[in-house]
């Protein structure tokens, strides 16, 4: 028998579909991918998750949505959903062992920061290195940290950082932003800011912090190290809709359009979270999306007569 709701992804935004599915008796089932939790199972500290005036770790956070989600009775499967049909109800989704079957679909598949692929970035990953200047920055208070990009998300972040850091190398790989000009400008006149132009990353020192960064000059080749207690990456994020290409409208960058709350352009499938923000990307916002989507998705149940 098809489900009520298939919920894909558990970061955030899915877990609270999850809790507001389960506590209206839709018996939900939440399909996880790899990275069961989302992003906030790679930070450390949550601080701005309102609700903790002592902050949480962010593992925990997760953990405590899903014990929530599992209270109310949301099942989990463990699944890579390689392929979806949307065509007509029930949606099926795909994996390599088994089919899904379900009359509404909430994606919440998040999205991930492009990471530059440097030997040691995932080893030190919370420990030095951050993919978000929100959640990480106040780490760094008095310390020298490094921000690697040219874009309006790396400049945004530097400037963000000057709040907390001592000082903040942006490192980026030609002699010009690509962020706007007001971005940029706000970067150039920063007394606390420095670019290094023409320059690659090329790892991320340190045992069990980071200590530094190893750099090398791409128009003479020279190569240096820069002693950092931070590296900030912001090179973009990608959002996880490789699956729905083609199949659910999407703007340019691949995040799904969603209209009238989390009503994505085919109904009965909604989605929720960072997979269609690009703009906020905050655990709370995900969680909030979460909680409409579930709404949504159980008043179309109710209208549709699922
Ligand atoms: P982006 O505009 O795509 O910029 C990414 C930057 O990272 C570029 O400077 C790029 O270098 C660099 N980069 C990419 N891959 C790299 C690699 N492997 N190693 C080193 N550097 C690498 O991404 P974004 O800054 O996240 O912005 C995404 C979108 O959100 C944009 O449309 C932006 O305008 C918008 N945004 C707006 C605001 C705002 O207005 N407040 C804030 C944040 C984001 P190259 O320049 O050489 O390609």
């Amino acid at each position: 028998m098809a489900e009520n709701i298939l919920i894909l992804g558990s970061g955030p935004a899915g877990l609270t579909a999850a809790i507001y599915a389960a506590r209206a008796n839709l018996n939900p089932l939440v399909v996880e991918g790899i990275q069961a939790g989302g992003q906030l199972t790679i930070t450390s500290d949550v601080e701005n998750y309102p609700g903790f005036p002592k902050g949480i770790m962010g593992p925990e956070l997760m953990a405590d949505f899903r014990k929530q989600a599992e209270r109310f009775g949301t099942r989990f499967a463990i699944g890579d959903v390689k392929r979806v049909d949307f065509s007509k109800p029930p949606f099926k989704l795909f994996t390599e062992k088994e089919t899904f079957e379900a009359n509404t679909v909430i994606i919440s598949t998040g999205a991930s920061s492009n990471l530059i692929g440097l030997p040691n970035e995932m080893r030190l990953m919370g420990k030095g290195v951050s993919t978000c200047a929100t959640c990480d920055g106040f780490f760094f208070r008095g310390l020298e940290i490094a921000v690697v990009g040219g874009g309006d998300s790396a400049c945004e972040e530097a400037n963000f950082l000057t709040k907390f850091a001592s000082k903040v190398t942006m490192i980026h790989r030609r002699e010009s932003f690509r962020a706007s000009k007001i971005m940029a400008d706000r970067v150039l006149k920063n007394p606390k800011i420095k670019v290094l132009w023409n320059t690659a990353v090329e790892d991320v020192l340190g045992k069990d912090d980071v200590t530094g960064v190893k750099l090398k000059n791409l128009k003479t080749g020279e190569a240096s190290e820069l002693n950092v207690a931070g590296l900030f990456v912001a090179i973009g994020h990608s959002p996880n809709t490789k699956l729905f290409k083609g199949l659910i409208e999407m703007d340019e960058a691949g995040y799904i359009i969603t209209r009238n709350g989390s009503k994505t352009n085919i109904p009965g499938v909604f989605a929720a979270g960072d997979v269609q923000d690009h703009v906020y990307r905050q655990a709370i916002t995900a969680a909030g999306t979460g909680c409409m989507a579930a709404i949504d998705a159980e008043r179309y149940l109710e209208n549709s007569h699922l």
